[in-house]
């Protein structure tokens, strides 16, 4: 059965102190009660190894919010999926569409990341999502299967089954504009038959789908409880270890 997943992704967000002190504040309210899904933080390349020194990886799982197309060599200011790996991180968020906006990653780039991320041992948190006009204009699921099919089609149903995927529109991504339970339910049912009519239905329920964009201790639950929401990728609202485990407790 697939997991229940509430993973962080911290951005370009504290310093080293400040983050290493907010992991420590998620790690010990976890400790203190019983989540019921995995719990994962995403974090500056930076924090990874002093924030993985600090939490118990039994109870939260330690991820980038990016790695490079190629393992190593002279690509100055990158970091490798191979470097990431090493710090004891286990996930990689993938396909932001702040790194599909504002850094031009295509689908190309993608596959190599997420080949590279997986030949590591690193599970990509695979982002996909429309903009405002695709949602206004009704190309909305066209557009999301697309970067499915172009960014992760390629690969065999062994290697698809480690994916976790974000549904995360772009309107709603730190916009406070949060897409409605419906309108997350149909897109994320939409998703799961476009990986049915790849892989096939085992792999397509065994797949997490988390919804992002706006996700708050407030409106967690009503999201969460939707069938085919399996958790959600929360930015703004990780950075607060109250918000960050309001929407943890949404599965209680
Ligand atoms: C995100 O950037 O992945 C995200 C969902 O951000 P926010 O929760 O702030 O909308």
């Amino acid at each position: 059965m697939r997991k229940n997943i509430v993973a962080g992704n911290w951005k370009m967000n504290t310093t080293v102190p400040e983050g290493v002190a907010l992991a420590k504040e998620v790690n010990a309210a976890l400790k203190g009660t019983k989540a019921n899904c995995d719990v994962i933080i995403c974090v500056p390349f930076t924090h990874l190894v002093p924030v993985n020194d600090v939490i118990d990886n039994t109870v939260l799982g330690l991820g980038a919010e990016n790695c490079a197309d190629h393992a190593s060599g002279a690509y100055t200011g990158e970091v490798s999926a191979p470097m990431v790996a090493s710090t004891g991180a286990r996930y990689v968020i993938l396909g932001h569409s702040e790194r599909r906006q504002y850094y031009g990653e295509t689908s190309e780039t993608l596959r190599e990341k997420v080949a590279l991320a997986l030949e590591n041992g690193l599970t990509p948190i695979f982002c996909i999502g429309e903009v405002l006009e695709e949602r206004e204009n009704g190309t909305y699921n066209e557009v999301v299967r697309k970067q499915i099919e172009e960014g992760l089609f390629n690969l065999c149903a062994e290697g698809f089954s480690k994916i976790i995927l974000a549904y995360e529109p772009v309107w709603a991504i730190g916009t406070g504009k949060t897409a409605t339970a419906d309108q997350a339910e149909d897109m994320h049912a939409f998703i799961r038959s476009v990986i049915e009519e790849k892989y096939g239905k085992e792999v397509a329920e065994n797949t997490s789908i988390l919804y992002g964009g706006s996700c708050k201790p407030s409106n967690a639950k009503e999201l969460f409880a939707k069938p085919d929401v399996d958790g959600g990728l929360i930015g703004g609202a990780s950075l607060k270890c109250a918000d960050f485990m309001g929407i943890v407790e949404a599965f209680n």
